[in-house]
Formats: structure tokens, sequence, C-alpha cells
């Protein structure tokens, strides 16, 4: 249930700042999502609606804005997004291993420097009448 953890995290953070601002209710979210974070979409959508209940975000609109993974090459030199081949593994053999392969010359001695994170990008609220 990474996704759900991931979740709360965000309804967490989403809440604190809606409060920060005195907000009543959260609209909108929109949340960039890393390709190599490992999280399906469609159930961290599921999740969030189920986290987000008896908050200040429930019922909010979740956009999900997937963020391309990136590698650096330690054998050319390569920095950049790569294409993924929705490779089975399991996400947290992800930090350990170098799974990913250059696309310019081949080599699996790469390290992931982007993509790894999700994050709230925005939040749109409702704010209270006084
Ligand atoms: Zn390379």
């Amino acid at each position: 249930m990474h996704e759900f953890s991931t979740a709360v995290g965000v309804v967490e953070t989403i809440t604190d700042v809606a409060k920060e601002h005195k907000a009543t209710r959260i609209k909108k979210v929109e949340l960039v999502v890393g390709e190599f974070s490992m999280l399906n979409n469609e159930q961290l959508k599921f999740a969030f609606e189920i986290a987000a209940e008896g908050t200040l975000a429930e019922k909010a609109e979740l956009i999900i804005e997937s963020q391309k993974g990136e590698i650096d090459c330690k054998n050319c030199g390569f920095k950049g997004p790569v294409e993924t081949q929705k490779k089975d593994v399991d996400h947290f053999v992800v930090d350990l291993v170098n799974i990913f392969e250059c696309p310019k010359c081949k080599s699996n001695n790469t390290k992931i420097s982007g993509g790894r994170d999700v994050y709230v990008k925005n939040i749109e609220v409702e704010l209270g009448t006084k």
C-alpha cells in the first residue's frame, strides 16, 4: 500500500496549507508524480479519495501530472530521461540497483537522478466568507 501512505502524506500536507490560509475547503490538487516513484495513478487517486474523507480535502479534484524519470550515466556522462519498458521491479529495489540502461551507450552503470519524487504542485482552495 505504497499509494495509500503517499496519499495520506499528501492530504496532510495540503490540509496544513489550507488551514494556514484559513481555507474552508480544498477544491483541486495538482500532484506531480515521478515515473520512478513506482506509484500507480489510478490506485493513488482511489487512495486519495479515502485519505481525504472527513478532511478539508474531501471531494477535491486530484490532477496527476507525470514526470519522466531521469538518469545519470556514469559510463558516458549522459544525463536525461530514459524510456522505461515498464520493468516489473519492486519499488523498494529501485534505490539499490542500477536497473536502467543508458540510452546512449547501453551501459547499466547508471544512477537515478530525477523523477523519483511525488510533490504537490498547486492547490486550489475555497476561502471563508469573512
Ligand atoms: Zn551512457
